[in-house]
């Protein structure tokens, strides 16, 4: 078995506490994808039934690697372990009709690959699998035409899809940008190769401070190909408003031999170093969905070595059912990033998208969660928001949940917007205990609209004229005259 030849193999099935012996010197990557579940399962979990994980492999993206399955999931307590739930896609994700479509069509002997992928696409066509209008409103203008791999939302954040970042060490099973993996996305991917396209777009808006590149992982790339992508941003004068590089990744959690063996890891943290001296900050934004994935020596040494290059790491994570939902895990979570040095950033809800229904947790939940934990740590680390959704009009957060006025009401925040100045603002929507998305949700008060809907609607209207970032910046230059 491919999947069994790493260098580290394991006779008996690894537990929690066998992470620590994990060595992580000159570990090769091995990926395994749907059609090694029958033998991982053999060797690592012989109770469980591989033909309903396949069935949901076959609909939702998989990939696994060899240090994940040897040193992050507790096997003794699978099916139930949060990072085997992670990463095996659980054929409770899919409905009970979708499950058994796809159980009927893999058991036929005479089903072709491709009724396979037709079925697999009717099921992925029900799931949203572009939610918040990232299509429409996200992607940015340049002389009249849509410009591929990027996005701008927000007046001061460009996100940047690298082409060769759209994949990642391990996939995660509640991944909100899921459909990037399988067929239903990759059509309407969003990525680009053109090294010059991210100056080229940031010398236009003076506003824009900060870029994300994003994916997939963009730290899958090779440092030589990441640099590609960053180096000609560092000393042009036309990009000198550029302050800040974010890097979304969560090779800290699925592979940071990243950053201490891999054969170009000095060079990864050279290119952070060189950022640095360049005068903008590298800022990683690190998936972080559960305390385990920080506690090996590997990931801990990684942290430690990316923070010597003055690169900052924030964490941020949903909070997903059976993965995370426990304040507790949070509360430890927050604890053990600021002891590693890293900063909590954000709490999210899981967005209305895929397997919504398996992981979801509803806002009322959600709230208690965070409140929680957020009440059992200290001030430093306190600097985490959420819980937060990142809806189609910005980024909300449930501040609270309060009686005004005789009626029970969710007291919400932008922390984001599309509009600058609906940032900050405070306002209220009725009480619903199952409510997970924002569309889920009424004005409190007998309001027929929320405070921005109707400036929401008018922006819609311009969205031949560009993103929602680029649009308003405009309005924002005319205004000043
Ligand atoms: S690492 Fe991020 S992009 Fe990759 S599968 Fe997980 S959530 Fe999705």
């Amino acid at each position: 078995m491919g999947w069994r030849s790493s260098r580290h193999q394991h006779t008996t099935a690894p537990t929690v506490s066998s992470r620590t012996a994990f060595n992580y010197d000159a570990t090769t990557l091995r990926l395994y994808t749907r059609s090694k579940i029958e033998s991982i399962f053999k060797t690592f979990a012989p109770q469980l039934d591989s033909k309903q994980y396949i069935a949901s492999a076959a609909i939702f993206p998989m990939r696994v690697n060899n240090y994940v399955l040897e040193n992050l999931i507790d096997w003794a307590v699978v099916p139930n372990d949060p990072i085997f739930k992670l990463v095996f896609p659980q054929p409770e994700m899919l409905s009970a009709d979708h499950l058994q479509t796809m159980l009927a069509i893999l058991s036929r002997p005479e089903s072709s690959r491709v009724q396979v992928r037709n079925t697999a696409e009717q099921i992925r066509g029900t799931l949203n699998a572009h939610p918040a209008r990232q299509k429409e409103e996200n992607v940015p203008k340049m002389d009249g035409k849509p410009v591929s791999g990027l996005q701008h939302k927000y007046r001061e954040t460009v996100l940047f899809f690298p082409m060769e970042g759209q994949f990642c060490h391990s996939y995660c099973t509640y991944c909100f940008r899921w459909a990037q993996f399988t067929s239903v996305g990759s059509t309407q991917q969003f990525k680009s190769s053109d090294t010059q396209l991210l100056p080229d777009y940031i010398s236009r808006y003076p506003q824009v401070s900060d870029i994300l590149l994003t994916g997939g992982d963009p730290i899958v790339m090779s440092a030589a190909v990441l640099a590609k992508y960053i180096r000609p941003l560092l000393d042009s004068s036309k990009t000198a408003h550029l302050k800040t590089i974010r890097i979304g990744t969560k090779s800290l959690g699925y592979w940071p031999m990243r950053y201490t063996s891999d054969a170009d890891a000095k060079d990864l943290l050279k290119l952070f170093d060189d950022v640095h001296k360049a005068g903008k900050q590298v800022s990683i934004q690190a998936h972080v969905s559960h305390p385990r994935e920080l506690q090996t020596r590997v990931a801990r040494e990684a942290v430690r070595l990316i923070r010597m290059t003055g690169a900052q790491i924030r964490s941020q994570a949903p909070l997903i059912r059976h993965v995370n939902d426990s304040a507790d895990l949070w509360r430890d979570m927050w604890r053990e990033q600021v002891a590693l040095g890293i900063v909590p950033y954000y709490m999210f809800v899981e967005r209305d998208t895929g397997p919504r229904d398996y992981f979801s947790v509803p806002f009322s939940e959600a709230y208690e969660i965070f409140t929680k934990a957020y009440q059992q740590v200290s001030g430093l680390c306190r600097t985490v928001r959420g819980p937060s959704m990142s809806y189609s009009a910005g980024k909300v957060a449930v501040l609270g949940i309060e009686e005004m006025y005789g009626q029970r009401v969710f007291v919400l925040k932008f922390l984001q917007a599309r509009v600058p100045s609906w940032t900050s603002r405070v306002f209220f929507a009725a009480f619903d205990a199952r409510a997970t998305w924002f569309d889920e949700l009424k004005p409190a008060f007998g309001d027929d609209q929320f405070f921005f809907e109707k400036e929401y609607e008018e922006l819609g209207g311009k969205s031949h004229e560009g993103s929602s970032g680029q649009v308003r910046f405009r309005e924002g230059l005319a205004s000043r005259g």
